[in-house]
Protein backbone atom coordinates (compact mmCIF):
# COMPACT_ATOMS: atom_id res chain seq x y z
CA UNK A 1 0.00 0.00 0.00
CA UNK A 2 2.96 2.40 0.85
CA UNK A 3 3.98 4.07 -2.49
CA UNK A 4 5.78 6.58 -3.84
CA UNK A 5 3.37 9.53 -5.04
CA UNK A 6 3.51 13.15 -6.21
CA UNK A 7 -0.40 13.78 -5.85
CA UNK A 8 -1.87 17.34 -7.04
CA UNK A 9 -4.68 18.64 -4.64
CA UNK A 10 -6.27 19.99 -8.22
CA UNK A 11 -8.73 23.12 -7.54
CA UNK A 12 -9.71 23.38 -10.68
CA UNK A 13 -11.41 20.78 -12.70
CA UNK A 14 -12.63 22.06 -15.63
CA UNK A 15 -9.64 24.14 -16.42
CA UNK A 16 -7.59 20.69 -16.44
CA UNK A 17 -10.14 18.36 -17.82
CA UNK A 18 -9.97 21.18 -20.68
CA UNK A 19 -6.52 20.53 -21.72
CA UNK A 20 -5.85 17.27 -23.29
CA UNK A 21 -1.63 17.13 -22.32
CA UNK A 22 -1.85 18.58 -19.06
CA UNK A 23 -1.70 15.88 -17.29
CA UNK A 24 1.37 14.15 -19.29
CA UNK A 25 2.86 17.40 -18.88
CA UNK A 26 3.18 17.34 -15.44
CA UNK A 27 3.84 13.34 -15.26
CA UNK A 28 7.13 13.84 -17.05
CA UNK A 29 8.28 17.46 -16.22
CA UNK A 30 7.85 16.82 -11.80
CA UNK A 31 6.91 13.27 -11.93
CA UNK A 32 3.68 13.51 -11.20
CA UNK A 33 1.51 10.40 -10.04
CA UNK A 34 -2.07 11.45 -8.47
CA UNK A 35 -4.16 14.04 -9.42
CA UNK A 36 -6.73 14.54 -6.44
CA UNK A 37 -9.72 17.23 -7.90
CA UNK A 38 -11.60 19.15 -5.41
CA UNK A 39 -14.29 21.85 -6.96
CA UNK A 40 -14.34 24.61 -5.17
CA UNK A 41 -18.07 25.10 -5.79
CA UNK A 42 -19.19 21.76 -4.12
CA UNK A 43 -16.45 20.79 -2.26
CA UNK A 44 -16.45 17.17 -3.48
CA UNK A 45 -14.42 16.20 -6.45
CA UNK A 46 -17.12 16.95 -8.70
CA UNK A 47 -19.25 13.97 -8.26
CA UNK A 48 -22.74 13.69 -8.86
CA UNK A 49 -24.95 11.23 -6.91
CA UNK A 50 -28.23 8.46 -6.75
CA UNK A 51 -31.68 9.90 -6.38
CA UNK A 52 -31.97 7.30 -3.99
CA UNK A 53 -29.28 8.89 -1.90
CA UNK A 54 -30.83 12.75 -2.43
CA UNK A 55 -33.68 11.46 -0.73
CA UNK A 56 -31.89 10.68 2.22
CA UNK A 57 -29.80 13.69 2.24
CA UNK A 58 -29.23 15.69 5.09
CA UNK A 59 -27.96 18.84 3.64
CA UNK A 60 -30.62 18.67 0.33
CA UNK A 61 -32.32 22.23 1.80
CA UNK A 62 -28.92 24.37 1.32
CA UNK A 63 -29.98 26.49 -1.27
CA UNK A 64 -32.40 28.31 1.64
CA UNK A 65 -29.88 28.67 4.23
CA UNK A 66 -27.93 31.58 2.50
CA UNK A 67 -28.95 33.85 5.95
CA UNK A 68 -26.28 30.97 7.58
CA UNK A 69 -24.06 31.15 4.86
CA UNK A 70 -24.25 33.84 2.11
CA UNK A 71 -22.13 32.06 -0.22
CA UNK A 72 -24.89 30.12 -0.87
CA UNK A 73 -26.39 32.74 -3.26
CA UNK A 74 -23.54 32.81 -5.51
CA UNK A 75 -23.63 29.06 -5.80
CA UNK A 76 -21.60 27.69 -3.56
CA UNK A 77 -22.28 24.82 -2.08
CA UNK A 78 -21.71 24.99 2.30
CA UNK A 79 -19.09 22.40 3.40
CA UNK A 80 -20.78 19.55 4.97
CA UNK A 81 -20.28 16.42 5.08
CA UNK A 82 -21.01 13.81 2.23
CA UNK A 83 -22.54 14.38 -1.41
CA UNK A 84 -24.98 16.90 -2.29
CA UNK A 85 -26.94 16.03 -5.31
CA UNK A 86 -27.69 17.61 -8.49
CA UNK A 87 -24.12 18.70 -9.13
CA UNK A 88 -22.49 17.87 -12.87
CA UNK A 89 -20.06 15.46 -13.11
CA UNK A 90 -19.12 16.03 -16.98
CA UNK A 91 -15.65 17.64 -16.08
CA UNK A 92 -14.68 15.51 -13.37
CA UNK A 93 -15.89 12.24 -16.06
CA UNK A 94 -13.48 14.21 -18.70
CA UNK A 95 -10.77 14.39 -16.26
CA UNK A 96 -10.64 10.83 -15.11
CA UNK A 97 -10.44 9.69 -19.03
CA UNK A 98 -7.37 12.12 -19.26
CA UNK A 99 -6.18 10.10 -16.35
CA UNK A 100 -6.74 7.25 -17.02
CA UNK A 101 -4.90 7.65 -20.68
CA UNK A 102 -1.74 9.27 -18.99
CA UNK A 103 -1.26 6.88 -16.31
CA UNK A 104 -2.30 9.55 -13.69
CA UNK A 105 -3.94 7.82 -10.43
CA UNK A 106 -7.31 9.24 -9.49
CA UNK A 107 -8.52 9.84 -6.09
CA UNK A 108 -11.80 11.14 -4.88
CA UNK A 109 -12.34 13.58 -2.18
CA UNK A 110 -15.41 14.47 0.24
CA UNK A 111 -15.33 16.39 3.17
CA UNK A 112 -16.72 15.24 6.81
CA UNK A 113 -17.25 17.01 9.88
CA UNK A 114 -15.07 20.24 11.11
CA UNK A 115 -17.38 22.69 9.16
CA UNK A 116 -20.72 23.19 8.55
CA UNK A 117 -22.13 23.53 12.04
CA UNK A 118 -22.79 27.23 11.67
CA UNK A 119 -25.04 26.27 8.36
CA UNK A 120 -26.78 23.54 10.33
CA UNK A 121 -27.33 24.19 13.65
CA UNK A 122 -29.34 20.70 14.22
CA UNK A 123 -26.20 18.92 13.91
CA UNK A 124 -23.35 21.33 15.13
CA UNK A 125 -20.68 19.93 17.63
CA UNK A 126 -21.95 20.98 21.38
CA UNK A 127 -19.62 21.49 24.16
CA UNK A 128 -19.91 19.38 27.20
CA UNK A 129 -22.31 21.91 28.33
CA UNK A 130 -24.55 21.21 25.35
CA UNK A 131 -24.04 25.11 24.00
CA UNK A 132 -22.85 25.57 20.73
CA UNK A 133 -19.67 26.85 19.53
CA UNK A 134 -18.54 30.27 20.68
CA UNK A 135 -18.81 32.30 17.08
CA UNK A 136 -16.02 34.10 17.86
CA UNK A 137 -13.46 31.27 16.40
CA UNK A 138 -15.81 30.78 13.68
CA UNK A 139 -12.39 31.26 10.75
CA UNK A 140 -11.15 27.96 12.66
CA UNK A 141 -14.18 26.06 11.88
CA UNK A 142 -17.50 25.18 13.83
CA UNK A 143 -18.12 21.71 12.49
CA UNK A 144 -20.96 18.60 12.54
CA UNK A 145 -21.19 16.60 15.32
CA UNK A 146 -18.91 13.41 14.18
CA UNK A 147 -21.31 10.75 15.99
CA UNK A 148 -24.54 11.50 13.95
CA UNK A 149 -25.91 8.14 12.67
CA UNK A 150 -27.76 8.93 9.95
CA UNK A 151 -25.03 11.53 8.73
CA UNK A 152 -22.14 8.81 8.89
CA UNK A 153 -24.30 6.42 7.38
CA UNK A 154 -25.42 8.39 4.40
CA UNK A 155 -22.15 9.63 3.83
CA UNK A 156 -20.83 6.01 3.83
CA UNK A 157 -23.65 5.16 0.91
CA UNK A 158 -21.92 8.11 -0.86
CA UNK A 159 -18.54 6.92 -0.80
CA UNK A 160 -19.56 3.88 -1.72
CA UNK A 161 -21.79 5.07 -4.44
CA UNK A 162 -19.27 7.10 -6.14
CA UNK A 163 -16.07 4.61 -5.99
CA UNK A 164 -19.05 2.32 -7.96
CA UNK A 165 -20.07 5.08 -10.24
CA UNK A 166 -16.45 6.78 -10.88
CA UNK A 167 -12.91 4.69 -11.88
CA UNK A 168 -11.03 6.33 -8.58
CA UNK A 169 -7.95 4.55 -7.50
CA UNK A 170 -8.28 6.16 -4.28
CA UNK A 171 -9.62 8.24 -1.78
CA UNK A 172 -8.51 11.65 -0.01
CA UNK A 173 -10.91 12.59 2.72
CA UNK A 174 -11.12 16.30 4.03
CA UNK A 175 -12.24 18.05 7.30
CA UNK A 176 -12.02 14.58 9.17
CA UNK A 177 -11.08 16.58 12.54
CA UNK A 178 -12.50 18.60 15.23
CA UNK A 179 -11.98 22.40 14.34
CA UNK A 180 -8.22 23.79 14.73
CA UNK A 181 -7.38 24.01 17.88
CA UNK A 182 -6.66 28.23 17.75
CA UNK A 183 -10.57 27.44 18.18
CA UNK A 184 -10.59 27.26 22.06
CA UNK A 185 -14.05 26.39 22.50
CA UNK A 186 -13.93 24.23 19.78
CA UNK A 187 -11.39 21.69 22.38
CA UNK A 188 -14.20 21.24 24.18
CA UNK A 189 -16.39 19.59 21.90
CA UNK A 190 -18.43 17.50 20.64
CA UNK A 191 -20.13 16.75 24.08
CA UNK A 192 -23.06 16.12 23.02
CA UNK A 193 -25.63 12.85 23.71
CA UNK A 194 -24.78 11.14 20.18
CA UNK A 195 -20.56 11.69 20.91
CA UNK A 196 -21.34 10.62 25.02
CA UNK A 197 -22.53 7.43 23.84
CA UNK A 198 -19.91 6.74 21.38
CA UNK A 199 -17.13 7.71 23.47
CA UNK A 200 -18.53 5.07 25.79
CA UNK A 201 -18.44 2.33 23.67
CA UNK A 202 -14.82 2.71 23.15
CA UNK A 203 -14.25 1.85 26.67
CA UNK A 204 -14.38 5.50 28.53
CA UNK A 205 -15.86 6.54 31.36
CA UNK A 206 -17.23 9.99 30.04
CA UNK A 207 -18.88 11.23 32.87
CA UNK A 208 -15.67 11.53 34.90
CA UNK A 209 -13.62 12.83 32.14
CA UNK A 210 -16.23 15.86 31.76
CA UNK A 211 -16.22 16.22 35.76
CA UNK A 212 -12.58 16.59 34.93
CA UNK A 213 -12.78 18.77 32.26
CA UNK A 214 -14.82 21.31 34.58
CA UNK A 215 -12.53 21.20 37.01
CA UNK A 216 -9.58 22.11 34.49
CA UNK A 217 -11.56 25.10 33.30
CA UNK A 218 -12.16 26.42 36.86
CA UNK A 219 -8.55 25.59 38.18
CA UNK A 220 -7.16 27.31 35.05
CA UNK A 221 -8.56 30.54 36.58
CA UNK A 222 -6.88 29.97 40.12
CA UNK A 223 -3.71 30.40 38.50
CA UNK A 224 -1.88 33.65 39.34
CA UNK A 225 0.70 35.68 36.38
CA UNK A 226 3.82 34.68 39.18
CA UNK A 227 2.62 30.62 38.69
CA UNK A 228 3.34 31.23 34.74
CA UNK A 229 6.27 33.24 34.68
CA UNK A 230 8.17 31.32 37.37
CA UNK A 231 6.93 28.13 34.92
CA UNK A 232 8.08 30.07 31.80
CA UNK A 233 11.85 30.41 33.28
CA UNK A 234 11.62 26.43 33.59
CA UNK A 235 11.13 25.03 29.88
CA UNK A 236 7.58 24.09 30.48
CA UNK A 237 6.07 21.14 28.00
CA UNK A 238 2.28 20.75 27.59
CA UNK A 239 2.65 18.31 30.20
CA UNK A 240 3.87 20.51 32.71
CA UNK A 241 1.07 22.92 31.92
CA UNK A 242 -1.71 20.29 31.94
CA UNK A 243 -0.16 19.24 35.94
CA UNK A 244 -0.45 22.86 37.05
CA UNK A 245 -4.27 22.68 36.98
CA UNK A 246 -6.95 20.05 38.16
CA UNK A 247 -8.09 17.70 35.69
CA UNK A 248 -5.18 17.87 33.09
CA UNK A 249 -5.00 14.09 33.40
CA UNK A 250 -8.25 13.86 32.03
CA UNK A 251 -8.49 16.86 29.34
CA UNK A 252 -5.83 14.78 27.44
CA UNK A 253 -7.43 11.74 27.72
CA UNK A 254 -10.90 13.25 25.94
CA UNK A 255 -8.33 14.08 23.30
CA UNK A 256 -7.71 10.31 23.12
CA UNK A 257 -11.13 9.81 23.24
CA UNK A 258 -12.18 12.50 20.85
CA UNK A 259 -9.08 11.25 18.42
CA UNK A 260 -10.45 7.35 18.65
CA UNK A 261 -14.16 8.52 17.95
CA UNK A 262 -12.74 9.90 14.89
CA UNK A 263 -10.47 7.01 14.20
CA UNK A 264 -13.42 4.81 14.38
CA UNK A 265 -15.58 6.29 11.98
CA UNK A 266 -12.68 6.72 9.38
CA UNK A 267 -12.33 2.77 9.90
CA UNK A 268 -15.98 2.19 9.00
CA UNK A 269 -15.67 4.24 5.55
CA UNK A 270 -12.78 2.91 4.70
CA UNK A 271 -14.03 -0.77 4.87
CA UNK A 272 -17.34 -0.22 3.42
CA UNK A 273 -15.06 1.01 -0.13
CA UNK A 274 -12.87 -1.77 0.13
CA UNK A 275 -15.62 -4.10 0.57
CA UNK A 276 -17.30 -2.40 -2.38
CA UNK A 277 -14.42 -1.96 -4.91
CA UNK A 278 -11.62 -3.75 -3.10
CA UNK A 279 -8.66 -2.54 -1.49
CA UNK A 280 -7.88 1.23 -2.17
CA UNK A 281 -5.74 4.05 -0.23
CA UNK A 282 -7.44 5.77 2.08
CA UNK A 283 -6.60 8.60 4.19
CA UNK A 284 -7.65 12.17 4.93
CA UNK A 285 -5.48 15.34 5.71
CA UNK A 286 -4.23 15.09 9.43
CA UNK A 287 -2.98 18.17 11.87
CA UNK A 288 0.62 18.74 12.29
CA UNK A 289 2.23 16.76 14.61
CA UNK A 290 2.64 19.31 17.28
CA UNK A 291 -1.09 19.82 17.49
CA UNK A 292 -2.05 16.61 15.76
CA UNK A 293 -3.89 15.04 18.83
CA UNK A 294 -5.58 18.49 19.67
CA UNK A 295 -7.50 18.29 16.49
CA UNK A 296 -8.89 15.19 16.76
CA UNK A 297 -5.39 12.98 15.03
CA UNK A 298 -3.83 10.70 17.32
CA UNK A 299 -1.68 9.11 14.18
CA UNK A 300 -1.43 5.54 15.90
CA UNK A 301 -4.92 5.51 15.85
CA UNK A 302 -5.54 6.90 12.92
CA UNK A 303 -4.31 3.87 10.84
CA UNK A 304 -6.93 2.42 11.86
CA UNK A 305 -8.49 3.92 9.31
CA UNK A 306 -6.20 5.74 7.18
CA UNK A 307 -3.23 4.57 4.78
CA UNK A 308 -1.27 7.06 4.46
CA UNK A 309 -0.84 10.92 6.14
CA UNK A 310 -1.22 14.07 4.48
CA UNK A 311 -1.76 17.57 5.18
CA UNK A 312 -3.93 20.41 4.02
CA UNK A 313 -1.05 23.19 2.81
CA UNK A 314 2.39 24.24 3.84
CA UNK A 315 1.30 27.31 5.47
CA UNK A 316 -1.84 29.71 6.22
CA UNK A 317 -5.13 29.08 6.52
CA UNK A 318 -6.72 26.68 8.87
CA UNK A 319 -4.95 23.86 7.88
CA UNK A 320 -1.19 25.50 7.31
CA UNK A 321 1.25 23.16 9.22
CA UNK A 322 3.75 26.24 9.80
CA UNK A 323 1.54 28.43 10.77
CA UNK A 324 -0.65 26.23 13.11
CA UNK A 325 0.74 27.01 16.23
CA UNK A 326 1.40 30.81 15.41
CA UNK A 327 -2.89 30.56 14.68
CA UNK A 328 -3.12 28.53 17.92
CA UNK A 329 -0.71 31.32 20.01
CA UNK A 330 -2.95 34.15 18.68
CA UNK A 331 -6.02 32.75 20.07
CA UNK A 332 -5.14 31.17 23.43
CA UNK A 333 -2.34 34.06 24.48
CA UNK A 334 -5.56 36.50 24.86
CA UNK A 335 -7.94 33.89 25.75
CA UNK A 336 -5.07 33.08 28.77
CA UNK A 337 -4.72 36.75 29.60
CA UNK A 338 -8.59 36.64 29.59
CA UNK A 339 -8.38 34.02 32.32
CA UNK A 340 -5.47 34.31 34.37
CA UNK A 341 -5.10 37.63 36.13
CA UNK A 342 -2.41 40.27 34.98
CA UNK A 343 -0.69 37.84 32.85
CA UNK A 344 0.40 39.79 30.07
CA UNK A 345 0.82 38.92 25.97
CA UNK A 346 4.32 38.67 25.87
CA UNK A 347 3.93 36.27 28.83
CA UNK A 348 0.93 34.46 27.73
CA UNK A 349 2.91 34.06 23.78
CA UNK A 350 5.98 32.90 25.02
CA UNK A 351 4.35 30.32 27.50
CA UNK A 352 2.60 28.87 24.33
CA UNK A 353 5.66 28.47 22.00
CA UNK A 354 7.05 27.06 24.92
CA UNK A 355 4.46 24.28 24.99
CA UNK A 356 4.79 23.20 21.50
CA UNK A 357 8.39 23.41 21.95
CA UNK A 358 8.49 26.10 19.36
CA UNK A 359 10.63 28.54 21.60
CA UNK A 360 13.44 28.45 20.04
CA UNK A 361 12.31 29.82 16.54
CA UNK A 362 12.50 33.34 18.14
CA UNK A 363 8.92 34.45 17.90
CA UNK A 364 6.73 37.54 17.58
CA UNK A 365 6.15 38.12 21.34
CA UNK A 366 2.81 40.66 20.36
CA UNK A 367 -0.16 39.84 18.58
CA UNK A 368 0.39 42.41 16.68
CA UNK A 369 3.83 41.44 15.43
CA UNK A 370 2.37 37.92 15.11
CA UNK A 371 0.19 39.65 12.12
CA UNK A 372 2.77 41.46 10.80
CA UNK A 373 6.51 39.27 11.04
CA UNK A 374 7.80 37.39 8.34
CA UNK A 375 7.80 33.92 9.83
CA UNK A 376 10.53 31.39 9.78
CA UNK A 377 7.74 29.19 7.74
CA UNK A 378 10.25 26.51 5.93
CA UNK A 379 12.26 25.90 9.42
CA UNK A 380 8.75 25.16 11.10
CA UNK A 381 7.55 23.21 8.08
CA UNK A 382 10.76 21.49 8.23
CA UNK A 383 10.41 20.86 11.95
CA UNK A 384 6.82 19.30 11.62
CA UNK A 385 7.92 17.51 8.88
CA UNK A 386 10.44 16.19 10.74
CA UNK A 387 8.30 15.12 13.61
CA UNK A 388 5.62 13.39 11.30
CA UNK A 389 8.54 11.05 10.04
CA UNK A 390 9.66 10.38 13.77
CA UNK A 391 6.81 9.67 15.17
CA UNK A 392 4.69 7.96 12.02
CA UNK A 393 4.67 4.10 11.49
CA UNK A 394 7.48 3.06 9.53
CA UNK A 395 4.63 1.22 7.05
CA UNK A 396 1.98 4.11 6.92
CA UNK A 397 2.51 6.36 3.44
CA UNK A 398 3.70 10.16 4.27
CA UNK A 399 2.66 13.27 2.01
CA UNK A 400 3.46 15.82 3.38
CA UNK A 401 1.45 19.15 1.85
CA UNK A 402 3.38 21.36 -0.55
CA UNK A 403 2.19 24.60 -0.82
CA UNK A 404 4.06 24.89 -4.93
CA UNK A 405 2.65 28.24 -5.72
CA UNK A 406 4.79 30.36 -2.83
CA UNK A 407 7.67 31.71 -3.57
CA UNK A 408 10.52 29.36 -5.29
CA UNK A 409 13.41 29.96 -2.69
CA UNK A 410 10.58 28.80 -0.14
CA UNK A 411 9.19 26.11 -2.79
CA UNK A 412 12.71 24.70 -2.82
CA UNK A 413 13.42 24.52 1.13
CA UNK A 414 10.02 22.71 1.70
CA UNK A 415 11.14 20.41 -0.55
CA UNK A 416 14.43 20.08 1.53
CA UNK A 417 12.28 18.98 4.44
CA UNK A 418 10.22 16.16 2.64
CA UNK A 419 13.81 14.78 1.10
CA UNK A 420 15.79 15.28 4.15
CA UNK A 421 12.82 13.45 6.32
CA UNK A 422 13.06 10.44 3.78
CA UNK A 423 9.06 10.89 3.01
CA UNK A 424 7.02 9.31 0.63
CA UNK A 425 6.12 11.85 -1.88
CA UNK A 426 4.01 15.28 -1.39
CA UNK A 427 0.74 16.55 -1.71
CA UNK A 428 1.31 19.59 -3.96
CA UNK A 429 -1.16 22.25 -4.11
CA UNK A 430 -1.26 24.53 -6.76
CA UNK A 431 -3.70 26.77 -9.55
CA UNK A 432 -4.93 24.70 -13.03
CA UNK A 433 -5.08 28.02 -14.59
CA UNK A 434 -2.16 28.53 -17.62
CA UNK A 435 0.01 30.71 -15.41
CA UNK A 436 -0.59 28.62 -12.13
CA UNK A 437 0.71 25.53 -14.39
CA UNK A 438 3.34 27.77 -16.04
CA UNK A 439 4.88 29.40 -12.72
CA UNK A 440 5.16 25.12 -11.29
CA UNK A 441 6.81 23.73 -14.60
CA UNK A 442 9.65 26.87 -13.77
CA UNK A 443 10.62 25.65 -10.96
CA UNK A 444 13.18 22.93 -10.60
CA UNK A 445 10.64 20.48 -8.48
CA UNK A 446 11.93 17.60 -9.88
CA UNK A 447 14.78 18.13 -8.70
CA UNK A 448 14.18 19.71 -5.95
CA UNK A 449 12.09 16.42 -4.73
CA UNK A 450 14.59 13.79 -6.56
CA UNK A 451 17.77 14.87 -4.60
ZN1 LIG B 1 -21.56 15.04 19.13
Amino acid sequence: MKKKRRIWFCGGIEQAAADPDLLARLRDEIGLTTIMPESPICHTSGFATSDELAKRGPFEDWRSRADLYPRIAEGIYPPVAGIISGFDDTPLKKLIESAQKTGIEIWGHIGLWSYGGDVYPEYAMRDIEGEPLDMRYKQWGIGLCPSRKEINDWTRDGLIDAVQRYALDGFCVDHARYAAPANVHGLYACGCAHCQRAGAALGYDVARLYDGLRHFRQSLKTLDRRQISRMIDHQPNLWDFLSLCEGGAELLEWFRMRAGLLAARMAEFRNAINEATGTKPFGSDVFPPAVALLGGHDYTTWQQGADYLTGGSSFGGVVGWATMVTNLAGEWAPALCRTIDELQENEALALVYRLFGYEDFDLPLTLAGLQEAQLPLPEIFAREVGKLKAVADPNIGLYPPLSVSAAPDIVQALCEAVVDNECDGAMLSFGATEEAIENVLQLDLAQWLDS
